[in-house]
């Protein structure tokens, strides 16, 4: 059979609507082989899905979706193959529940201040011990009839500058890859187009993420397109990193993505998992 790596998923442990062990169960009905688990911030899923991977048998790579901060921007940064006990990197997803704590309370009284009581209660039980995200605000927003899609609950709300928007400060570029490349992983820019960069803000913030110890760039995901692909190969290329593919699945209600289903890795690119032991 050949391997077939989806590289970018979420389970409960952040926002995915799939416990660790009914993601992985998925992903082998997919046809996955490979399937690196990187929830927002934790590694809280991690146990539970390396359990379900060696019963199902398929091969679990433990992973993390960061954020961090770069420019005042918010990037998000891949780490494949990391171990999940490094004690800096449990250090700093413990920091960032609690910013994430923190800012629910403040998206929560801006919604409050909009008349939309309630939502601090409502995502708080929405996650559990999982990691709070916006995600989970938009589906509040929808479950009470706020909004009609997750799309306008951040067009109207959530997304940068609307009315319940609380700018963060994430962790440094700098330090989150250091927390991936300390933890034994390779740190990988993920979705490279979703920040909407121009090619010369592109340039620099790829110049900066080798910089500091960047090695991948999220060249298929889920969402891209044959043009798409071609222009994140081309950077790629360019800065000499290696390519990653993954779906960026987070639940089985969204019929446009799905785990493993993603565009091939085009053939010049070299692939990341060459770079996993
Ligand atoms: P957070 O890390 O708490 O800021 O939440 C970010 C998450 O919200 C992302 O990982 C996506 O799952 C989701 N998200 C961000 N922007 C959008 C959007 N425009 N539409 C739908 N979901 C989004
Ligand atoms: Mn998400
Ligand atoms: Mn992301
Ligand atoms: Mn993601």
């Amino acid at each position: 059979m050949p391997e077939n790596y989806d590289l970018h998923c979420h389970s409960t442990a952040s926002d995915g609507a799939l416990s660790p062990t009914a993601l992985v169960q998925r992903a082998h009905e997919h046809g996955v082989t490979s399937l690196a688990l990187t929830d927002h911030d934790t590694v809280a899923g991690i146990a539970e899905a390396q359990t379900a991977a060696i019963e199902t048998g398929i091969h679990l790579i433990p992973g993390i979706e960061l954020s961090a901060s770069w420019q005042n921007k918010c990037f998000h940064i891949v780490g494949l193959g990391i171990d999940p006990d490094y004690p800096p990197l449990r250090e700093a997803t413990l920091n960032l529940q609690i910013m994430r704590t923190e800012r629910a309370e403040k998206i929560a009284a801006k919604l409050e201040k909009k008349r939309i009581p309630g939502a601090l209660e409502a995502v708080k039980k929405a996650a559990g011990d999982g990691m709070i995200t916006r995600s989970h605000f938009a589906d509040f927003l929808l479950s009470q009839f706020h909004v009609s899609t997750q799309q306008e609950a951040f067009d109207r709300y959530l997304g940068a500058g609307k009315a319940a928007f609380v700018p963060t400060t994430w962790s440094d570029l700098e330090l989150a890859v250091s927390w991936i490349t300390g933890a034994g992983g390779v740190a990988v820019l993920a979705h490279p187009l979703r920040y909407k960069l121009t090619a010369s803000w592109m340039k620099r913030l790829l110049a900066a993420f080798k910089e500091v110890g960047g090695l991948g760039i999220e060249v298929v995901t889920g969402r891209y397109n044959a043009d798409e692909i071609k222009i994140v190969a081309a950077y790629a290329t360019r800065f000499e990193l290696a390519g990653s593919v993954g779906s960026d699945f987070h639940n089985p209600a969204n019929p446009w993505v799905e785990l493993g289903r993603i565009a091939p890795l085009p053939e010049h690119i070299k692939p990341v998992w060459e770079l996993l032991s």
